[in-house]
C-alpha cells in the first residue's frame, strides 16, 4: 500500500502531487478544495507523509510503511500539525501559535507542516495573521490550507497558494473503496455510497451502521408528513435530535480511544480511583471534548439537512423529467406522488429555505431549533 491509496477517484490530484513530493513544482503554500467528503484533507495528509517519507528514492517518497509515513498518517509526527478547529471559527490567538510553531526548523523531518483543515472558518483578522506567515515563509515549512472552494479563501491568501482541486468522486468509486478497504458487501456499498451522496466518511458510515441508515431514513422520510404548522416543529424539533444523536454517536468511539490513550500514556491503574494529578489531566479532556461535541452537532445537523435536501432534488428531477438517477431510489413510488402536488418552481422555493437554514446554522449564532423551525414552516 501507499499514502495515495484512499484517494479514490482523484487520479489527477494524486499525479500532481507525487511529482511536487519528487521535487518538481514543490512550493511553501498550497490550498486544498473540494466538495465536503472529497477528501481535501486525507490529500493533504497523503502530501505531507509523502514530503517527508523517508525512502531516498524520490519515485518510492509515500511508500505508507516507513515511520515517518506511518507516524504523519497516524497524526503523531512531531513536524507534521493539524489544525481543526473545535470551534465555530479559528481565533487569532490560535493563528499566532501556528505561525510561531511555522517559524520553527523541524526537528527530524525534511520539512516542517502545517495543515489547516477549516481555513474558510477563518475571519478576516485571523487571515491576516497568517498571510505573513506564507508571503514570507521560513525555508523549511509548508502550509497547507484546506477549503471547500477557493472562494472561501481570502483572495491574498488565495493568490500566494498552488490550488489542489478535488472533485467529488463519482458513487462507483466511493462503493469500491468501501468494498475494498472496510470489506463492506458490494450491494450495501452502493447503496450507502449513493445515500451519502459520494461523501466518502458518511459513506463508510452508513454502510457500517444500521442506525445511522434508520437515522437518514427518518430525515428524509419528513416531508412526506408535513402537513400543518404542528407537524413543522415536530419535524424540526425530531431533525435538531437526529442530529444529535449521530454527532454523539460518532463521537463516542473516538471520545473513549482518546480517554484510554491518555490514560495509558499517563501510566493510570487499571483499576481503582486515579490520582488527583492525572484526574486533572482526564477533566481537560474531557472539557475539550465537550467542546468538539458542540461543534460536530452543527456539522451533524448540517448534514441532516442535506440529506432532507436529497429529497427535494429528487423530487425536482421528477419534475423536470430529467433522466438523471435519483438518490433516494428506494422512495421512488412516493417521490412520484409527491412531485406531481406541486411545480419544480415551489420545490427550489423549500431548496433555497433549506440551504438558507444551513447557511444560518454554521455561520451565524443562532439557536439551531430555531433555524430549523423557521425553515420547516416554509416547507410546508
Ligand atoms: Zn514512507
Amino acid at each position: 500500500m501507499t499514502v495515495w491509496d484512499d484517494l479514490q477517484g482523484q487520479p489527477a490530484v494524486v499525479a500532481q502531487l507525487r511529482q511536487a513530493a519528487m521535487g518538481e513544482g514543490l512550493t511553501h503554500a498550497w490550498l486544498f478544495t473540494g466538495p465536503p467528503g472529497s477528501g481535501r484533507s486525507n490529500a493533504a495528509k497523503a502530501f505531507a507523509a509523502a514530503l517527508n517519507c523517508d525512502q531516498d528514492d524520490v519515485t518510492m517518497r509515500g511508500c505508507g510503511t516507513c515511520p515517518a509515513c506511518r507516524t504523519i498518517l497516524g497524526e503523531t509526527h512531531a513536524d507534521v500539525v493539524f489544525v481543526r478547529t473545535e470551534n465555530v471559527t479559528i481565533t487569532i490567538k490560535e493563528a499566532r501559535e501556528l505561525v510561531s510553531t511555522a517559524g520553527n526548523r523541524p526537528s527530524s523531518a525534511r520539512w516542517r507542516i502545517i495543515v489547516v483543515e477549516d481555513a474558510d472558518r477563518m475571519t478576516e483578522r485571523t487571515t491576516n495573521v497568517l498571510l505573513k506567515a506564507i508571503e514570507e515563509p521560513t525555508p523549511r515549512t509548508i502550509w497547507m490550507l484546506c477549503a471547500p472552494s477557493p472562494a472561501d479563501v481570502l483572495v491574498t491568501i488565495r493568490s500566494r497558494c498552488r490550488a489542489v482541486a478535488l472533485r467529488l468522486p463519482p458513487a462507483a468509486d466511493v462503493a469500491a473503496l468501501l468494498v475494498k478497504r472496510d470489506g463492506v458487501d458490494l450491494a450495501l456499498a452502493e447503496r450507502a455510497a449513493r445515500a451519502a451522496q459520494s461523501h466518502v466518511g458518511i459513506a463508510r458510515r452508513l454502510a457500517r451502521d444500521s442506525e445511522a441508515r434508520e437515522r437518514r431514513l427518518e430525515t428524509v422520510r419528513f416531508p412526506l408528513g408535513l402537513r400543518g404548522i404542528t407537524a413543522a416543529v415536530m419535524m424540526a424539533d425530531k431533525l435538531v435530535k437526529i442530529a444529535t444523536e449521530e454527532a454523539t454517536s460518532s463521537n463516542e468511539e473516538r471520545d473513549a480511544a482518546e480517554k484510554a490513550a491518555l490514560l495509558a500514556t499517563l501510566g493510570a491503574p487499571e483499576t481503582g480511583t486515579l490520582p488527583p494529578a492525572m484526574r486533572s489531566q482526564v477533566k481537560q479532556l474531557e472539557d475539550d471534548q465537550k467542546r468538539r461535541a458542540k461543534r460536530s452537532i452543527t456539522d451533524s445537523l448540517d448534514r441532516t439537512l442535506t440529506d432532507l435536501l436529497s429529497f427535494y432534488r429528487d423530487v425536482l428531477i421528477i419534475q423536470l423529467g430529467n433522466a438523471v438517477e435519483l438518490v433516494n431510489v428506494e422512495l421512488r413510488s412516493e417521490l412520484e406522488e409527491f412531485a406531481q402536488r406541486s411545480g419544480p418552481e415551489v420545490t427550489l422555493a423549500r431548496m433555497d429555505a433549506i440551504n438558507n437554514a444551513r447557511k444560518r446554522i454554521t455561520t451565524t449564532n443562532v439557536a439551531p431549533l430555531l433555524a430549523v423551525e423557521s425553515m420547516a414552516a416554509s416547507l410546508i
